[in-house]
C-alpha cells in the first residue's frame, strides 16, 4: 500500500530525485574510482548531502541514497571490515534521511516567509530509497550496460552476492530499496527470491533499463522482466531508468500490459556511456526543455513517478516538478 497511498497524498503523481554523480562532480567531487559515487560517502558525505537537498528543493518526493555502487565486497577490496562496509551501507540512508529532515526545517522557516524564490519548500510526504545497483554495477566493467555476466553466474551466485547488503539497507532507516538498472532477468528474479526468503521488511521497486527501446539490455524480455515484479508482493512500483527518454513511451505501453503496479521512469538525458572509457559520449542528449516535453505523454500513458537518472540535474527535476504540478489531484 505504501505507494498507492503515497501517490495518493502526492496528488497521483511523484517527483524521483535525478543524477546524482553529475552532480557530485560539479560540487567538486572526483568520482574517479571503482566505487563511482560510493566513493564520497568515504570522502565527502556532506557534498551528498547537498545534492540531495538541491534535489528536494527543486520538487523532489523521493531521493535515492549513495549506495548504488556501494557494496560490501566492493569496500573490503578496499581494505574494510565487513563490519565497516555495512556501516558505510547504513550511512548512505542516513545522509538521505537528514537531507530530509534539513529540507523539512528550511520548510518550516520558509513558511513565514513568502520568498525562497525558485525552490520548492512545501511540507510533503518524502520517501528515502535505498539504492541497490546491480552486480555488473559492483564489477564497474560495463556489464550493467550489457547484462552478461556469463555462464558462471547463477541464481545463487546473484543472492549470495546481494544477500546481505539487502538485509543491512532494510535495517537502514530507509522507506524503501530502489533495484535500480537491472539488466537481465535473472538478477530480477535473486531481488524477487531475496525479498521474500530474507522477510524484507520494507517495499521495493524494480526499474531495468533498454537500449533498443524494445528489451532489457540483456536482450531478456521486458514483459518476462516485468512479470517477475508484478508477482512479488514486495514490490510496489516497476519501471525503467538510465535509458533514454526517446525509448521511454514503447517501453512503458510494454509495461502497462504486464502490470498492475504503478509505473516509475526516470531516464538518463539521451547521452551514451562508453564503459570502455569510463565517459559519456557525443551530445546526443535532449536538454531539459525536450525531456520535459516528453513528461506530459507518459504520464497520460500511466507513468505515476518521474524523475532523472545519469547526467540529469536539478534544472530537470524542477521542470518535472512543474509538469506532475500542474497535473495535481486533490486527495479524496
Ligand atoms: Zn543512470
Amino acid at each position: 500500500m505504501l505507494m498507492k497511498d503515497f501517490l495518493r497524498q502526492a496528488g497521483g503523481s511523484a517527483v524521483i530525485d535525478g543524477g546524482l554523480a553529475t552532480e557530485l562532480e560539479r560540487h567538486g567531487a572526483d568520482l574517479n574510482d571503482p566505487l563511482w559515487s560510493a566513493k564520497c560517502l568515504l570522502t565527502s558525505p556532506h557534498l551528498i548531502r547537498t545534492v540531495h537537498l538541491d534535489y528536494l528543493e527543486a520538487g523532489a518526493d523521493i531521493i535515492i541514497s549513495a549506495s548504488y555502487q556501494a557494496t560490501i565486497q566492493g569496500f573490503e577490496e578496499r581494505g574494510f571490515s565487513r563490519e565497516e562496509g555495512e556501516a558505510l551501507l547504513k550511512k548512505s540512508v542516513e545522509i538521505a534521511s537528514e537531507a530530509r529532515a534539513i529540507y523539512y526545517e528550511r520548510c518550516i522557516e520558509a513558511s513565514g516567509a513568502c520568498t525562497g524564490g525558485e525552490k520548492v519548500l512545501k511540507h510533503r510526504p518524502i520517501l528515502v530509497a535505498a539504492s541497490v545497483g546491480s552486480y555488473g554495477a559492483y564489477l564497474a566493467d560495463g556489464s550493467e550496460y550489457s547484462g552478461n555476466y556469463g555462464e558462471a553466474i547463477t541464481l545463487e551466485t546473484l543472492k549470495d552476492f546481494h544477500r546481505r547488503r539487502v538485509q543491512v539497507l532494510a535495517e537502514s532507516g530507509a522507506d524503501l530499496i530502489a533495484f535500480e538498472t537491472i539488466p537481465n532477468k535473472l538478477e530480477a528474479q535473486a531481488y524477487a527470491e531475496l525479498l521474500e526468503e530474507e522477510v524484507i521488511k520494507i517495499p521495493a521497486w524494480f526499474s531495468f533499463n533498454s537500449k533498443d527501446g524494445v528489451n532489457v539490455v540483456s536482450g531478456d524480455s521486458l514483459t518476462e522482466c516485468a512479470s517477475i515484479a508484478e508477482s512479488c508482493k514486495k514490490v510496489v512500483a516497476v519501471g525503467i531508468n538510465c535509458t533514454p527518454p526517446r525509448f521511454i513511451h514503447g517501453l512503458l505501453l510494454a509495461l502497462k500490459k504486464v502490470t498492475t503496479k504503478p509505473i516509475l521512469i526516470y531516464p538518463n538525458s539521451g547521452e551514451s556511456y562508453d564503459p570502455d572509457k569510463k565517459e559519456w559520449v557525443q551530445n546526443t542528449g535532449v536538454s531539459d526543455k525536450d525531456f520535459v516535453s516528453y513528461v506530459d505523454v507518459w504520464c497520460d500513458v500511466g507513468a505515476a513517478l518521474v524523475g532523472g537518472c545519469c547526467r540529469t540535474t536539478p534544472d530537470t527535476i524542477r521542470a518535472v516538478y512543474r509538469t506532475l504540478s500542474s497535473r495535481f489531484v486533490p486527495p479524496s
